[in-house]
């Protein structure tokens, strides 16, 4: 019963990768009839371009293949599995009833190609799915098109410029960004062209009025603000800081990326924000990571309009139509309409929960930060001394002493079955672990992973070296980061060619 390749348990390494054997193979097509003509690919492209064979193509049955893709599935730690705490990607569990509306047919035979008058059911959805974001943002206007909360970002900033260029601000080139962003933001700011003006964040953790107003000026160009920033602390100045840069002839952006802390419950728009992204794969569910679809749609006020992305849904009576005539428009930002899978799925999402479903949301995803935090709070070093939002910082720091760091601690939970959280980020804390429970863990959930955290902050007194050499029981051990950085292996090549 033993062998290479037949084992049959999951952490076998023999079974590993390579389970190809010549002439196996997966379908049996049946001959055509001979009444139908043949195409000849030859005739089509000409031959230097047509292959019969690739080389060293994988030769497998039907059952090979799906044994070969759970097996690996099994390795990683999904959401599907248990909680996966990680800050500031809100993991929440993915409803598979937004799977099922993805795929009704309808959508899934939909062709990006296709006429207004043929695709009016998307057109409605995208129409309804912009008129819930501009409810919950309280903002005017929504664009759907970016892919990304880093696309939006980079959209936003072109909306600011070209608003400012429309207003005699075309030297407006400086965007302010407090030190506890998400690397996106300065990117964002960058690739747009313009410069980044850091400010450091006060005693507790947010930003002042005063420290704003020290470095604004002529050549201010926006704000760009996460609220609740990424300690998971409300940014409670935020409209004394909306009044320092709107005095200032600049602009307010909201990276929208917390909005799980206020959904339902109080609206950027009213926090003085003139434009925001939303992750609609981190807030409204929609499956992320591993370098997935996402969607990261754009919310303006009315000033900045005119430049918003082409092609724009517009709703005429009962019909729904895509605007391309935009003439101040920044342009196209993504092919055809966006990832639209995302939006069935937020849609689906924000309307099996409706507006009172979605206020309990960010309840709970507070109140469990919170529970996680006094859980953990003796155990672990933490700056936070009072109530968080929807997201905690832990450090390393009482493990220090016993040569136990974060990366450590985040490896050994991987042994408990949990996905690490966040760590190392924000930047402004040492050694931090950056932990989003999200509200969809329930009691026992969250009492697991606290339980685990616990263990292992013991274990690191009595038996650091274990932690230390963590994970243990995964089937992908401790990787040489380095390596993994410098020489990463990202696509699969035959055996004989490596
Ligand atoms: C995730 C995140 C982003 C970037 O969003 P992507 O969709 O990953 O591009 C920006 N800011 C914050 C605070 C985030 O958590």
């Amino acid at each position: 019963m033993s062998g290479p390749g037949r084992s049959g348990l999951l952490f076998d390494e023999s079974t590993l990768f390579e389970r190809s054997r010549p002439g196996r193979t997966g379908v049996q097509v049946e001959p055509l009839p001979a009444s139908v003509p043949l195409i000849d690919p030859q005739a089509i492209w000409g031959a230097e371009h047509v292959r019969d064979d690739i080389e060293g193509f994988p030769e497998l049955s039907e059952f090979d293949v799906v044994r070969h893709f759970t097996r690996i599935s099994q390795w990683n730690l999904g959401i599907d599995s248990a909680a996966y705490p990680l800050g500031s990607c809100t993991m929440k569990y993915n409803p598979k009833l937004n799977e099922v509306v993805a795929a009704l047919a309808g959508f899934q035979s939909l062709h990006p190609l296709a006429p207004d008058e043929a695709t009016q059911g998307i057109l409605a959805l995208g129409h309804a799915l912009e008129q819930a974001l501009i409810e919950i943002s309280g903002l005017d206007r929504v664009t759907l098109q970016p892919a990304a909360g880093a696309q939006g970002e980079f959209v936003g900033m072109q909306l600011v410029q070209a608003y400012h260029r429309a207003h005699g601000g075309a030297s407006r080139n400086e965007v302010i960004i407090p030190d506890t962003a998400h690397g996106t933001n300065p990117a964002s700011a960058a690739l747009s062209g313009m410069q980044v003006v850091e400010v450091k964040s006060g005693p507790d953790g947010t930003l002042t009025p005063e420290a704003l107003a020290a470095v604004v000026g002529p050549r201010t160009s926006a704000l760009m603000l996460t609220n609740p920033n990424t300690l998971g602390i409300f940014e409670h100045h935020v409209q004394d800081l909306a009044n320092v840069i709107h005095e200032a002839g600049g602009l307010v952006y909201l990276d929208g990326a917390n909005m799980n802390a206020l959904l339902g419950v109080a609206k950027p728009g009213d926090m003085g924000v003139d434009v925001m992204h939303f992750n609609l794969h981190k807030t409204f569910s929609t499956p992320h990571g591993g370098g997935g679809p996402g969607s990261g749609p754009v919310a303006v006020r009315n000033l900045l309009a005119p430049y918003l992305p082409t092609p724009i849904i517009r709703k005429e009576g009962d019909r729904y139509r895509l605007d391309h005539e935009f003439p101040h428009s920044i342009g196209r930002v993504h092919a055809f309409y966006g990832n639209v899978g995302m939006w069935i799925r937020a849609l689906a999402y924000i309307r099996s929960l409706g507006g009172t479903g979605l206020g309990e949301v960010t309840q709970m995803a507070v109140l469990n930060a919170n529970y996680l935090l006094e859980r953990l709070r003796e155990h672990y070093g933490t700056a936070q001394t009072g109530r968080v939002m929807h997201e905690c910082v832990l450090t390393d720091k009482l493990q220090q002493e016993h040569h136990v760091s974060t990366a450590d601690i985040g490896k050994r939970l991987m042994d408990h079955g949990f996905h690490p959280p966040t760590i190392y980020f924000p930047l402004v804390i040492a050694g931090a672990l950056m932990i989003e429970p999200t509200e969809t863990e329930s009691l026992d959930s969250l009492d697991g992973l606290a339980d685990s955290l616990i263990a292992i902050a013991q274990e690191a007194k009595t038996d650091p070296e274990h932690v230390r050499a963590a994970p243990h029981r995964t089937f992908v051990r401790r990787v040489d980061e380095v390596r993994a950085a410098r020489k990463p292996k990202l696509r699969w090549t035959p055996p004989e060619r490596e």
